[in-house]
């Protein structure tokens, strides 16, 4: 099979981007590679903006990058370094992070063995938490089944209260979902493991190395990655989380400048592709031109994929998982310190009582990111985050609340939960629609049969990547698209679809 010489990738979120600028790295200069997005920018969900007379920075999407992915070496190619700005262990806001349960905030073991002592102690919670953690070896183990609810997982494995409140709370941060419909395999694929060959999670823990779970590729993706950013991996070795001086933001249009110095990259906004056909070549139409290529890489949201692909239904699953949407209120005061404590903020549980509005949780952004604006810590910062499985999924269908309801409604519960009375000098509101897909339960397998349906009908024409699949954060999006172009620029018959590591060859 011979090589393409004409990409196209479907999307500009940091997953096309970071397709593109792989591909770029390592393909001929005569070899083209085109971005089509269909918005007028580049960055998906990753929106940071400035706002007022004082430059306040603002992140309406994501805010932080965790230092274990392969983002931070990409940052280094990219002359990010100088710009970073790190959040150490020792910062409070990696040792303090909370939950509200059930009508107060309750500080999550962790920072030190006696302060962690002492919450297990004072809360009930906890205190089963931990029971049922030193219990958990002695579980009998439930093999060899296809998937489950991480509810229903570590009901099993721990006790009902430790989904219902502390990872129930965990996954409203990451995936603003429902515990009872998410896949196990898929969101905690490494317990999920760990109990398929230990029989326990606590066990495997104790037992097994990290690195046993890496799959080959991703084994040799660390080796290069660590050999060749040793200097970077130093800095980042006492890093929890980072982000840049002007936010996120900077990491995909750091990304879009290195591909404009490019000759054979076309970067091309307001292009939404309304439809593929697959022949010798595959033409793709969009609202303002057609374009042709010899494969498409796309990393559009997999349900927009299966509106634009002929023959409906020969590719299944591609709409099955629905996305939920997340109101963002981001809210500055002019005061430095009106926060009754530290830390990275809170998260809301499922099951604290009296959560009427449906808060997912509230960060603490000048705590996070204490040096982004100007002058650094004069002004209090938050992000109340809102909605996700609570507002209907699928957008369209839903009534969402106007952006004056939502600052309200916001202002009231920072005023109930943290005491917080004061105006805001700056706030900027926004509703995310279907931003976050969620992996339901069997998202492995419908994977593995959407492999074979693509690798059936549109072999070495189609692969796909992006959010939809295996992972939703920034690292995840960087490393799928990396391990894509990896498998599609390498001298292997092998169709590549980017679903791969279902592919039993693909694993350990
Ligand atoms: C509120 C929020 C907070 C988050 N917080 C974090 C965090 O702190 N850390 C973290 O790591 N991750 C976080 N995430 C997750 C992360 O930001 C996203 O999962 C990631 O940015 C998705 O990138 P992507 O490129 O796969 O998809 P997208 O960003 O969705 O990009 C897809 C692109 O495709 C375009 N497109 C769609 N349809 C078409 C079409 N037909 N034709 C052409 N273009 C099309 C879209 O306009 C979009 O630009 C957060 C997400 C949200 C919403």
């Amino acid at each position: 099979m011979s090589r393409p010489n004409n990409f196209v990738i479907l999307g500009g979120g940091i997953s096309g981007l970071s397709a593109a600028w792989y591909l770029s790295r390592h393909v001929p200069s005569t070899t083209k590679i085109t971005i089509l997005e269909g918005s007028n920018r580049f960055g998906g969900w990753i929106k940071s903006k400035r706002v007022g007379e004082h430059k306040i920075l603002f992140e309406q999407g994501p805010r932080t990058l965790r230092p274990n992915g392969i983002g931070g070496p990409v940052i280094n190619k990219l002359n990010l370094t100088s710009s970073l700005h790190a959040v150490t262990k020792n910062d409070d806001a990696s040792k303090n992070r909370y939950i509200y349960y059930p009508d107060r905030l309750v500080k999550l073991p962790g920072s030190s063995l006696l302060s962690s002592l002492k919450s297990v102690m004072l809360n009930k919670f906890l205190l089963k938490t931990a029971s049922s953690i030193l219990l958990e070896p002695f579980v009998k183990s439930s093999k060899n089944y296809e998937d489950e609810s991480i509810h229903e997982f570590i009901s099993r494995r721990f006790d009902k209260s430790v989904s219902d409140i502390l990872i129930s709370a965990l996954i409203h941060g990451i995936y603003a979902g429902d515990v009872k419909k998410l896949s196990v395999k898929s969101i905690f694929t490494r317990l999920y493991d760990l109990e398929q060959r230990h029989g326990s999670v606590i066990k495997g823990l104790l037992m097994g190395n990290k690195e046993a779970f890496l799959c080959q590729q991703d084994k040799d993706l660390l080796k290069i990655v660590n050999d060749e950013n040793k200097e970077l991996l130093a800095i980042m070795k006492d890093v929890s989380l980072y982000s840049f001086k002007d936010g996120i933001e900077q990491l995909p249009s750091a990304i879009v400048n290195d591909l404009k110095n490019r000759e054979n990259v076309q970067l091309k906004t307001d292009n939404r592709v309304i439809k593929l056909e697959f022949g010798k070549k595959i033409k793709i139409s969009t609202n303002d031109g057609v374009y042709e290529a010899d494969h498409i890489i796309s990393t559009i949201p997999s349900r927009e994929l299966s509106h634009i692909l002929p023959d409906k239904g020969t590719i299944p699953h591609l709409d099955y998982n629905p996305s939920v949407s997340v109101a963002t209120i981001n809210i500055a005061y002019n005061h430095p310190k009106i926060l009754p404590v530290k830390g990275f903020g809170y998260l809301i549980p499922q099951s604290t009582p009296n959560n009427p509005y449906h808060i997912l949780g509230v960060v603490f952004d000048s705590d996070a990111m204490p040096l982004q604006d100007e002058p650094p810590r004069t002004y209090t910062k938050l992000t109340v985050m809102i909605g996700g499985h609570y507002f209907n999924s699928i957008s369209g269908k839903v009534d969402f609340p106007n952006k004056d309801i939502l600052l309200q409604q916001s202002m009231e519960i920072l005023e109930k939960h943290l005491g917080i009375y004061s105006t805001p000098l700056y706030y900027l509101v926004d509703i995310h629609k279907n931003c976050i897909p969620q992996y339901y339960v069997g998202h492995y397998s419908r994977l593995e049969e959407l492999h074979y349906a693509i690798k059936k009908y549109y072999p070495n024409q189609l692969s796909v990547t992006g959010a939809s699949y295996w992972g939703v954060s920034i690292n995840d999006c960087v490393l799928n698209s990396a391990k894509l172009v990896l498998n599609l620029l390498s001298n292997s018959s092998n169709v590549v679809t980017g679903l791969e590591r279902i592919d039993t060859k693909f694993r350990l």
